[in-house]
């Protein structure tokens, strides 16, 4: 009857949010491990200036070798880091790997900015104390300008006289900031002339579509246009296609990433592309 197929599904649904649950248990309990057991690693992808064709920056990404699962993206174990409050010491030790790695690639190849992603969670989190974050950069010999932190409009929409002044204690040390998937959150542009942010990031929905008629393209250039008068510096993400790195470059865009140039990369494969190079054309000897 139909009563007993009700009660069937309910069955059934109960026993699958049992079995997701014991699943988010289990995955809690292993993303607790992972730090000790030294499970992350983070990979880096190029940041491209458009008018050289020259990698400028890279953005680090996190990856989780998982023993059993193998490696898992962080859109898989971020937002229940988030929920759980794991976020801060997994973001601490982001961070520390980052300021490591600029030490060293700053004294190996010049000039050589690595961008970190912190979380809104993580950001308005007490335990994050820009001062000795950049203490920490400090005793590595590391410039605090050697580090861009990467924030959501989520976070700025959020924001309280609190982080507020985490962002300036970050600003007065020379740390960078970018808005990271600009486009995607419901900020006012007045956002970012009141919080002074340094880089804002397009994100790739916009940039996947544009062609030479898009609305999508109308969109980037107005970003830019008005990024570039309130004297913010553009990067476009997602970049997968020649024609959508000439676009952008006649934009006036000025960085650009994506799989185009290259996708996020162990640390020594990065160092094989800082040697190598990039083949790409610098986007300024493109003509129209
Ligand atoms: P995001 O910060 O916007 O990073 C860009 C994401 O787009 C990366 O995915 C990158 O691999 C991907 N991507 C880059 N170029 C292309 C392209 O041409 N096409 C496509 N389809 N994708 C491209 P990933 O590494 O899976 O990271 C996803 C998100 O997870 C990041 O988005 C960021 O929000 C978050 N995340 C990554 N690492 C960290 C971290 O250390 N801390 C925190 N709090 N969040 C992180
Ligand atoms: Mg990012
Ligand atoms: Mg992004
Ligand atoms: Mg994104």
């Amino acid at each position: 009857s139909a009563k007993d197929a009700g009660r069937n599904q309910h069955c059934h649904f109960s026993l699958t949010m049992q079995r997701e649950a014991q699943e988010r248990r289990d995955l809690l309990r292993e993303l607790q491990a992972a730090l000790e057991h030294g499970e992350f690693e983070l990979y880096y992808q190029p940041i491209v200036e458009l008018a050289t064709g020259h990698i400028a920056k890279a953005e680090a990404l996190l990856r989780w070798h998982h023993p059993r699962r193998g490696m898992v993206a962080p859109g898989d174990f971020i937002p229940l880091a988030e929920d759980s409050g794991l976020i801060v010491p997994i973001g601490d030790w982001v961070f520390r790997e980052a300021v490591a790695q600029a030490a060293r690639w700053n004294a190996r190849y010049g000039e050589c900015q690595i961008s970190i992603n912190v979380s809104p969670v993580q950001f308005m989190s007490d335990d994050l104390n820009p001062c000795e974050w950049v203490a920490w950069a400090a005793q590595h010999g590391t410039p605090g300008n050697a580090v861009v932190v990467e924030i959501t409009e989520r976070m700025l929409m959020k924001a309280d006289g609190n982080s507020r002044n985490k962002l300036l204690a970050f600003r007065d040390a020379g740390v960078h900031v970018a808005l990271d998937d600009f486009g995607t959150g419901y900020s006012s542009l007045s956002y970012l002339k009141r919080f002074d942010i340094d880089f804002l990031k397009i994100d790739q929905l916009f940039v996947r579509n544009i062609s030479a008629e898009s609305d999508d393209l109308a969109l980037c250039q107005a970003i830019i246009a008005m990024a570039h008068r309130l004297g913010l510096k553009v990067v476009a993400e997602g970049v997968a296609t020649e024609e959508q790195h000439m676009l952008l470059a006649l934009a006036g865009c000025d960085y650009a990433q994506g799989f185009l140039y290259s996708q996020a990369l162990n640390a020594r494969n990065f160092e094989a592309l800082l040697e190598r190079g990039l083949d790409v054309e610098p986007g300024l000897s493109v003509t129209p």
